[in-house]
């Protein structure tokens, strides 16, 4: 199959989405991202050979929020490896992404890792294997995104440290059950850091394209994960990363993809690609609106996706 024309195609599907960035709603949760303006909208694609293409806002950083679930799951699965699913369930939740309802029944073992439980869970074993948690997961992203630049936004943090009565319960509630080993405050703050991690598109493809290349950076030539771990966390993207929309966004994108309420995606096809899109305004299921169609026009047109 010849290489699809990607930068006419990104092109296009800003032209042809423009139109819908009046639908949706701006996360509302936390004052800072509610002032991000709703008419954003960018998408980068990076290949593995190198070749790296943009259109629209695609440089400006963003708060990535839930995609940051990522790198502390691959921190913590080079931690402890495998052990970490003795606390952490690896089935789609079907309930919104911050939901309590499941946790009681499941006796404190969250769904998934990528649910606000199951991040919880995944920062406090990231927490207890690292000295300096935040140092390393900063430098971590850095490194994958080749850009040493790249910050968290303390107003961000703060905003969701103040805001936060809801993964405070979790937390609490998880620790009911004995699974949190870390104080919970330390747990939260390093939750809250990793949600205010800011980057734009170029960062989060260029930031992935270690899970399209079997775990190992491009850049550095550095193995994060071992191949048989990058496939497994592209396989939870696909089945959880987009919360209870997850099911949906596999039959209409086909590639395995991780959102966060700052109206961030970023979506790997193993052994070709890393895309990611940014627009701030979301869809019922917290994920974003026009983000989702671009996705699925993407596939749509290039032919690509992992099926
Ligand atoms: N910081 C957000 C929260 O904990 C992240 C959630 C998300 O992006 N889905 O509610």
């Amino acid at each position: 199959m010849s290489t699809p024309d990607y930068q006419r195609i990104l092109d296009e599907i800003r032209a042809e989405l423009r139109p819908l960035l009046a639908q949706g709603e701006v996360a509302n949760y936390i004052p800072r991202l509610a002032s991000v303006p709703r008419g954003k909208f960018g998408m980068a694609v990076v290949t593995l050979d190198g070749q790296l293409y943009r259109t629209g806002d695609a440089d400006e950083p963003f708060s990535i929020q839930s995609i940051s679930k990522v790198y502390t799951l691959t921190l913590a699965l080079q931690a402890v490896g495998e052990r970490l699913w003795e606390r952490v369930g690896r089935e789609p939740s079907g309930s919104a992404f911050n939901s309590l309802v499941q946790l009681e029944v499941e006796h404190g073992v969250p769904r998934n890792p990528f649910i606000n439980a199951g991040a919880l869970v995944v920062a406090d074993v990231v927490l207890g294997s690292h000295a300096d948690a935040r140092a390393d997961l900063l430098a971590t992203v850095r490194g994958c995104a080749a850009n040493p630049d790249l910050r968290d936004d303390p107003e961000v943090a703060a905003s969701e440290q103040a805001h936060g009565y809801r993964n405070a319960a979790l937390a609490n509630f998880i620790r009911s059950f004995d699974n949190l080993a870390q104080p919970i405050d330390a747990v939260l703050d390093f939750y809250f850091y990793q949600c205010s991690l800011a980057m734009s598109c170029v960062d989060l493809a260029r930031g992935f394209l270690f899970l399209a290349n079997q775990g190992r950076c491009p850049w550095s030539g550095k193995a994060l994960l071992s191949p048989d771990l990058a496939k497994r966390i592209n396989a939870l993207m696909l089945t959880c990363g987009t919360y209870d929309a997850a099911g949906d966004f596999a039959y209409h994108v086909g590639m395995p993809a991780k959102s966060g309420v700052g109206g961030g995606i970023v979506a790997v096809i193993p052994g070709k690609l890393a895309i990611a899109v940014w627009s701030p305004a979301l869809n019922a299921k917290g994920n974003s609106l026009a983000g989702s169609l671009a996705l699925e026009r993407f596939t749509s047109k290039t032919g690509l996706s992992i099926f």
